[in-house]
């Protein structure tokens, strides 16, 4: 059955290779933000449902797992290579169902797809390690195998990089995948498994089941579940890790951020002012990456900001899909709302609103806001300290290096954090002492490639083995010792 429907069709599970409806299931409208249409309707499949997708996958596990670990990346390869020759058509999904840019889009499957070639090297990374002589006659040698059936529950601000984050370790390293996207984004995740079906994999090895918390806590309850990597909000993320984990499951669960960039007294202002307004408002400041505090040496304070208001003041807000959109608008009227309210409170705890996007010249229908830049904010005013995720960016001074550091790490998030600077003292301090898990020093936003893991820290993450390169290989393998003894000479 083709997964292409009609807008204000339900979206349908993927499960054992077909596609398939869910009964009487209540749905949410997916809108697009940008207009207001109804583009689809997401269903809540419920724990019945959860039951028949894990049972599917399970079931497809026993033969995938002792499939070579060649054969298995033989779709993904394939994978790849249909998700660059559709990347225009995803991009397209992407921004009409969230409203981010084409190019942003376009940016995010390209990191996504980064993760498909990393997972493609899971033949060497299945390798383990051996010792000849480990003891007398004895050699030791120790191997990565498959554990079983694995649950992704993902957000609607990547729905297209995220998935890919889990999906392609999971299945190269010979275990079954079930995803649950966000309910906000299912068409993304749609294309995705569209592609995953023509890539050829063995039926139930990759299925998607849509739902909100009902179907969550049915995946992260289920016995035949052994793992579970999760990204979306802090509260979130820690129900998810302390449920799954009472449930005896290996767990992975990325939360929110409140990230921030240092800005010294002796760098490129210009520079750093457009990688702070790039950082703070792509993606409509709806990105866990973003920095949107800056806390900046008193010094220099005055010329960054006029020079921050002015580049922020130049961006066009519009839909995402238009060529000349430099920002589109927040997900759904209850996210804009949320933002408006932050603005609000920014305004009555006295800070100074240098740049007001609510005065901004936006498209009268949709969920549009301008960005939004507050001057002299207090570093323990609610705007500084609390997740906003829309296009607001708070400026703090500071007196010195020590002072701004200490305000990065009063955080209570620990995921990104940026310096610009050109003293080697000051980086390397940063490096060793900023307290979050992916750090830039005169970079904007600190996104590792995956090659190397996803950073997070704090209440930003609640795990050991994080996302993307070799930590993920980690999470989706048990590591078996074998030991041996034949002793010399009998
Ligand atoms: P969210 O927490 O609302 O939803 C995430 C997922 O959890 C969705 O699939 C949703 O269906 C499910 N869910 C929501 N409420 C639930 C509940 N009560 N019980 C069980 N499941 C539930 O997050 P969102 O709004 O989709 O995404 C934005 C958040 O994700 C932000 O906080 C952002 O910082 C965070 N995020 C973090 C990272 C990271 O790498 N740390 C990356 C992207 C996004």
């Amino acid at each position: 059955m083709s997964p292409k429907q009609q807008a204000g069709d339900a979206v349908r599970n993927y499960v054992g290779g077909e596609w398939v409806g869910v009964e009487g299931a209540e749905t949410v409208a997916v809108e697009n933000p940008a207009t207001g249409e109804t583009v689809a309707e997401t269903p809540y499949s419920d724990a019945e449902a959860v039951d028949g997708v894990v049972s599917t996958a399970a079931d497809a596990f026993e033969s995938w797992r002792s499939t070579p670990v060649e054969e298995r990346i033989q779709p993904l390869f394939r994978l790849k290579s249909l998700l660059e020759e559709q990347i225009d058509e995803i991009a397209d999904v992407v921004a009409t169902e969230h409203g981010k840019t084409v190019a942003e889009a376009r940016g995010e499957l390209r990191r996504g797809i980064e993760n498909v070639e990393v997972a493609c090297g899971a033949p060497s990374q299945m390798q383990a390690g051996h010792l000849d002589y480990a003891a007398p006659g004895i050699d030791e040698t120790a191997s990565r195998q498959a554990v079983g059936v694995f649950a992704a529950i993902t957000p609607f601000n990547f729905p297209g990089m995220i998935p890919l984050w889990f999906l392609p370790y999971a299945v190269a390293t010979g275990n079954a995948f079930v995803l649950k996207p966000s309910e906000r984004t299912p068409c993304t995740a749609r294309e995705i498994l569209r592609l995953v079906d023509e890539a050829g994999f063995p039926d139930g090895v990759v299925n998607l089941v849509n739902g909100g918390p009902e179907t969550v806590n049915a995946l992260i309850e289920h016995d035949d579940v052994a793992g579970v990597s999760f990204v979306g909000s802090t509260p979130v993320a820690k129900h998810v890790y302390e449920t799954a984990a009472k449930n005896g499951k290996r767990v992975q669960a990325q939360g929110g951020a409140k990230n921030h960039i240092v800005v010294s007294d002796d760098v490129n202002l210009e520079f750093a002012a457009e990688q702070t307004v790039s950082s703070a408002f792509a993606n409509s400041g709806q990105r866990c990456l973003a920095n949107p505090v800056a806390v900046v040496h008193d010094d220099v304070y005055e010329e960054f900001t006029d020079l921050v208001v002015e580049y922020a003041a130049e961006m066009t807000v519009g839909d995402g899909r238009d060529e000349d959109t430099d920002m589109g608008p927040l997900v759904s009227a209850d996210a804009r709302e949320r933002v408006l309210n932050y603005v609000e409170t920014g305004v009555e705890e006295g800070a100074t609103l240098r740049l007001d996007g609510r005065d901004a010249d936006v498209p009268e229908t949709g969920h549009f806001l301008g960005p939004t830049v507050f001057g002299d904010v207090n570093p323990d005013a609610t705007i500084a300290r609390e997740e906003i995720f829309g296009p607001v960016l708070a400026l703090i001074r500071a007196a010195d290096f020590d002072e701004a550091l200490s305000v990065v790490n009063a955080s209570e998030y620990g995921n990104a954090a940026s310096l610009f600077t050109e003293r080697g003292r000051e980086a390397r301090r940063f490096r060793r002492d900023a307290e979050a898990g992916n750090l830039g020093v005169n970079v904007g936003t600190a996104a590792p490639m995956a090659f190397f893991h996803f950073g997070g820290e704090k209440g930003s993450f609640f795990g050991d083995l994080h996302a993307q390169g070799d930590d993920a290989f980690r999470f989706y393998t048990d590591e078996t010792v074998y030991i041996e003894r034949w002793p010399d000479g009998e």
